[in-house]
């Protein structure tokens, strides 16, 4: 492999100034660590300019200010460039890398779309985009694409965008990899984003691996927070080593910079209605035949509609391994309807058998942000944390006082969860009747 031309930073040579040596008695000499100064019969020095390692050190040394260093133009033009560059020493491929960065601008937020109806975590994403966008001083855009879905651009302007790009063809009405790839991976070599986020949902998930992979970039999936920092780099957090410790991951070297986020992790922004933003129309020429993969039936899975969204609820009463059996839920269930709420859990009682995996709450489970987050018997596990620590509040009823629950809590009960959540439920029930009276 021919090995790699660094270019390095001009030394340049040391010269004297006239008339400025004062013969102080050869200091510049005798710094000389290459035996480049020669003394005249006045005491003055002759640099060879031959041996001079450009060092500095007579410069540095000469108490008259009477030697300087000096540099041909080309020497002085690659000076600059190093200038521009951050002072760094580069070589040509990390110049062009640098170049290459340069020319993505803006954050785009795919809205994921079924039927028209707008995925939430999309306009959670919108909310964050807007602020990250701000903090680069570049444009929000949505990437809205589907068939008959012009309207969802409007909603993502009230919800802070500043652009849409918009696909709209009959070829993207259902979900497929394939044509979705393609398009968005067109998009990005068009339009050269600087961040692309997608939420860490089914679709979301399958569409930003295939896009990372095929712009050959990274991705960092589940984030739980975003930001900027100072070299304007996207900052992806997220639990690693089995969620014991928060990662900051970054993606410098190369673009877009891409993230997904599940559901609920971060704030719905406030929605403008009436804002206005510009729908930018993109063509993609895929036809139908030129597609692998048909949709002959969409097949709704069984008991969706009984099944509890966990995620989605305002009200969430859990159940961790102090329950201690199965049966002791339905005090759980009991509260849970009082409140108009879902029951969840933690791991523990899901591993236990007590509740279906699709109420786990945690980084193996749902990440929720209700109204109320109840968690009774549970200690509070960091991976349980970062499924559940931003809800609005949070009451913690354990009976050990040290758990780590508590530190999260807005209100602790320490506490046998079996004599305070009947107890509850029936404050809850009289406040209710009394209210109703
Ligand atoms: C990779 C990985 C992913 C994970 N993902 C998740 C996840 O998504 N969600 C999750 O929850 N966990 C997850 N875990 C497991 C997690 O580490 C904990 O083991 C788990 O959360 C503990 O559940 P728990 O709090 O119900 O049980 P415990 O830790 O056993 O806590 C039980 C609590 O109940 C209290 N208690 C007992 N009896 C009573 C009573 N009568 N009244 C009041 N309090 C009582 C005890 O004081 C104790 O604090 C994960 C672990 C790993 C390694």
């Amino acid at each position: 492999m021919a090995e790699q031309q660094k270019q390095k930073k001009p030394r340049g040579k040391a010269r004297v100034i006239s008339g400025k040596c004062i013969a102080c008695g050869a200091r510049c000499q005798s710094v000389c660590p290459v035996n480049g100064v020669e003394m005249s019969e006045q005491g003055e020095p002759i640099i060879e300019a031959q041996k001079c390692i450009g060092c500095v050190k007579c410069v540095k040394a000469c108490p008259a200010g009477a030697l300087e260093m000096f540099y041909t133009p080309e020497e002085l033009a690659i000076i600059a460039s190093f200038e521009k560059h951050g002072g760094e020493e580069m070589d040509e491929e990390e110049v062009e890398r640098r170049r290459r960065i340069a020319a993505y601008r803006g954050v785009w937020v795919f809205i994921e779309q079924n039927d028209g109806e707008a995925a939430k975590v999309s306009w959670e994403l919108t909310g964050v985009g807007r602020e990250l966008a701000d903090q680069l001083g570049v444009p929000l855009s949505a990437v809205i694409i589907g068939s008959g879905v012009e309207r969802l651009a409007d909603l993502a302007f009230s919800y802070g965008a500043d652009q849409a790009y918009l696909v709209d063809n009959t070829v993207f009405r259902q979900y497929r990899t394939e044509p979705f790839l393609e398009v968005m991976c067109r998009l990005i070599d068009k339009h050269k984003p600087e961040v692309v986020l997608m939420g860490a949902t089914g679709m979301g998930r399958d569409l930003a691996g295939a896009v990372a992979t095929r712009v050959k970039t990274g991705l960092t999936a589940d984030c739980t927070s975003l930001g900027i920092d100072g070299k304007g780099n996207l900052m992806q957090t997220r639990p690693a080593f089995g969620g014991n410790i928060m990662a900051t991951i970054m993606c410098d070297r190369f673009r877009p910079q891409m993230a997904t986020v599940r559901p609920h992790v971060m704030p719905m922004p406030q929605q403008r209605p009436g804002r206005t933003g510009t729908i930018i129309h993109e063509s993609c020429p895929i036809c139908e035949s030129s597609i692998f993969t048909r949709v002959l039936e969409v097949i709704t899975e069984k008991g969706a509609k009984d099944k509890v969204d966990v995620a989605g609820a305002e009200f969430i009463v859990s159940g961790g391994r102090g329950l201690m059996a199965k049966e002791n839920f339905a005090m759980l269930e009991e509260l849970a309807e009082e409140l108009g709420g879902v029951v969840g859990g933690s791991r523990s009682a899901v591993d236990a058998g007590w509740l279906s995996q699709d109420r786990q709450v945690g980084q193996t489970g749902k990440t929720v942000r209700p109204k109320i987050y109840i968690a009774c018997g549970i200690s509070g596990a960091i991976q349980h944390l970062v499924g559940m620590q931003d809800s609005d509040a949070i009451i913690a009823i354990n009976r050990d006082s040290d758990a780590p629950i508590f530190e999260v809590a807005t209100f602790g009960i320490v506490g046998d969860l079996f004599q305070v959540v009947p107890a509850l439920t029936a404050r809850v029930r009289e406040m209710k009747s009394r209210a109703a009276a």
